[in-house]
């Protein structure tokens, strides 16, 4: 099974990924996660990505789509896996299309995780507060505010690219997590049948 799962920032994909890596045996594919691992140990894509991801603006497309390039092939991913975070624009789910075709894959759905914008800033300062200090260098209020802007501008579009694909399920994101869990469980099922 392969799936994307699409929302803003403190839409909750993170938990939602986790449980389904959980329940169907696949892997979450971050790309948010793969790039902070690169700020980390201080690779080129890390130097290259640390003050754009900063800043709350978006790593340039062809590097994303290498990182993910390079993972997807990976013997982990043989059984399926979860793209969180990733395609943010159109060009990187055109890039993602490419990328499937070459290998052979195809894509089940594409689930929106839709949510009340006004909710995200209360939800991502928990996540702050709960990690510690700030172990996110964007998870301040004007990283924030740009992630939300960039989301709005780039990464809408991508959920009207997938619709028009047939690919598109949506499910509210404001309900709690387990009801949450079970809408996806739901429109995977209606789409892998
Ligand atoms: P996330 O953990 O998904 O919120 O991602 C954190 C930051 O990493 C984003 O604000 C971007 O700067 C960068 N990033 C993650 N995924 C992508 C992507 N698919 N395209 C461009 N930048 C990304």
């Amino acid at each position: 099974m392969r799936l994307i799962l699409l929302g803003p920032p403190g839409a909750g994909k993170g938990t939602q990924a986790a449980r389904l890596v959980e329940r169907h045996g696949i892997v979450q594919l971050s790309t948010g996660d793969m790039l902070r691992a690169a700020v980390r140990d201080k690779t080129p894509v890390g130097l290259k990505a640390q003050d754009i991801m900063a800043r709350g603006e978006l790593v340039p497309d062809l590097v994303v789509g290498e990182i993910v390039a390079d993972r997807i092939e990976a013997a982990d991913c043989a059984r399926g896996f979860i793209l969180d975070g990733f395609p943010r624009t159109v060009a990187q789910a055109e890039i993602l299309k490419d990328l499937m075709a070459r290998k052979g894959l195809t894509l089940d759905v594409v689930i929106e995780l839709v949510v009340d914008e006004s909710a995200l800033l209360g939800r991502i300062e928990k996540r702050a507060r709960e990690s510690g200090a700030a172990v996110r260098a964007d998870d301040t209020p004007e990283a924030l505010k740009k992630r939300l802007e960039v989301y709005r501008a780039q990464t809408a579009p991508v959920s009207e690219y997938y619709r028009a694909a047939g690919l598109l399920q949506t499910v509210d994101g404001m309900l709690n997590v387990d009801e949450v869990t079970e809408r996806i469980e739901a429109a995977i099922k209606a789409s892998v049948a």
